[in-house]
């Protein structure tokens, strides 16, 4: 298996998440998050019962994606991405490219400690995603 060669892929879908009108910062997603999280918190010290605890788990997992999109920049979705741009913007991105070899139609494979791409038509032709 030979998965020392990289390829480059081009967004074919860029576009900009907005929420009435304006662009999401992800500064915001994470400021509205902390405050669920705080909020469910002290619902918690409030009625004493363990269900705001529970679900605050919604806002604590969202934080956790948000901090690895902040840190690598993307985060892969099936066919489609969150990526993030340098100012905080977030944009929903849909990544394409042809296998250098044959001209198949490449796909991201994201796995917990490594990510490649592969072609469609032939599982043996494995690549390094580089990142632009
Ligand atoms: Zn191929």
């Amino acid at each position: 298996m030979k998965k020392n060669e990289k390829v480059k892929l081009t967004r074919e879908i860029e576009k900009p998440i907005k929420v009435f009108g304006k662009q999401l910062k992800v500064t915001r997603v994470v400021l509205i998050l902390v405050a669920f999280l705080i909020y469910f918190v002290a619902l918690y010290y409030e009625i004493k019962t363990y269900t705001p605890l529970i679900l605050g788990i919604i806002p604590l997992i969202l934080i956790f994606f948000i901090l690895i999109l902040i840190q690598k920049r993307i985060l892969y979705i099936g066919s489609y991405n969150i990526e993030c741009s340098s100012a905080g913007d977030l944009y929903i991105t849909k990544l394409k490219g042809n296998c250098p070899k044959c001209q198949g139609e490449l796909k991201v494979i994201k796995k917990l400690n490594e990510q490649y791409v592969i072609c469609k038509n032939n599982k043996e032709h494995k690549f390094y995603l580089q990142e632009n």
